[in-house]
């Protein structure tokens, strides 16, 4: 069998608008990334091939710190943060329970707490290790499927939510990901979509430098870009929210360890350093880089 394509899918439209004024903006890794003029969509042009993806999605994907007690911390802060996502939904007038589909579901922590909550819940999630940890994490409960959305096609029309959490930023075609996630959904339903946004704070602070760009980030969004893609899928009632997560100083640290930013970097070293172990563990509050959407597919008269 062939190994994963080495070649740059080149874009030659804007995927949003169709626009084909495209300027660069920064080149990440050997990735340029574009600005669409017309709506201001950005994204990577070429995009990294498959097999250049595939080197970067390895077991150790998103996980900044290592061994239990790393895994534990960014357990907790996960949970921490689902909690606010699901508060959020719960603020939008989202159905408070029901079947729950989360594609990408990692290691499985947003689901854990949405099955607590009381709903039906079903992960889908492309690694298999991260599939296996879900389960884990689930300790019996909803299912957990290995593949890409396409793997539950055949259950469309019966989802009440389904939760993209920094998943949409990764998908070579979103308007193709998103026309699934509607097909899959109930009339009524909600799409509840977090993305990093090229409006927030860290965005404009950092610039070029912004944390958010990776070679693994196909889409960079804002929120009037974001509402665009998710109308063109047939989504309704948009809302836009800041992306507040849960996070400690120990996991922020050691994420820009792994994505070093000058200056920024040594500065949070130093701090995790001189501060007591309570204080690196403890979660606040942070709206660092993203943004939330919430919209529902049209409900049938
Ligand atoms: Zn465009």
């Amino acid at each position: 069998m062939p190994g994963p394509s080495p070649v740059r899918p080149k874009v030659e439209a804007c995927p949003l608008c169709g626009g084909r004024e495209l300027r660069w903006i920064v080149t990440v890794g050997p990735h340029p990334v574009v600005r669409c003029q017309a709506c201001g969509l950005q994204f990577t042009n070429p995009q990294p091939a498959d097999a250049e993806l595939a080197a970067i999605y390895g077991p150790d994907y998103i996980l900044p710190l290592r061994g239990p007690e790393g895994e534990a911390l960014i357990s907790r802060s996960k949970r921490a943060t689902a909690d606010r996502y699901l508060d959020l939904l719960a603020a939008t007038g989202a159905p408070a329970s029901g079947r729950l589909l989360e594609v990408g579901c990692g290691q499985g922590d947003f689901l854990r707490q949405a099955s607590q909550r009381g709903f039906d819940v079903t992960g889908v999630e492309y690694s298999p290790f991260a599939c296996q940890r879900a389960r884990h994490t689930l300790g019996g409960k909803g299912r957990v499927i290995q593949g890409e959305i396409d793997a539950v096609a055949s259950e469309a029309g019966t989802y009440d939510i389904c939760a993209l959490c920094d998943v949409i930023e990764h998908v070579r075609d979103p308007a193709a990901f998103l026309r699934s996630a509607f097909a899959l959904l109930r009339p009524g339903g909600v799409v509840f979509v977090v993305t990093p946004s090229i409006d927030s704070w860290s965005a404009r602070l950092l610039g070029r430098r912004w944390m958010e760009f990776k070679e693994e980030h196909l889409f960079y969004y804002r929120p009037a870009t974001i509402e665009r893609q998710l109308t063109l899928a047939g989504f309704t009632d948009c809302s836009l929210h800041r992306g507040v997560k849960l996070l400690s100083l120990e996991y922020v640290a050691a994420h820009f360890e792994k994505y070093p930013i000058p200056g920024l970097t040594g500065g949070l070293r130093l701090l995790r350093a001189l501060s007591p172990a309570a204080l690196r563990q403890k979660l606040f509050p942070l709206v660092a880089s993203g943004l939330v959407a919430v919209a529902r597919k049209p409900a049938t008269n």
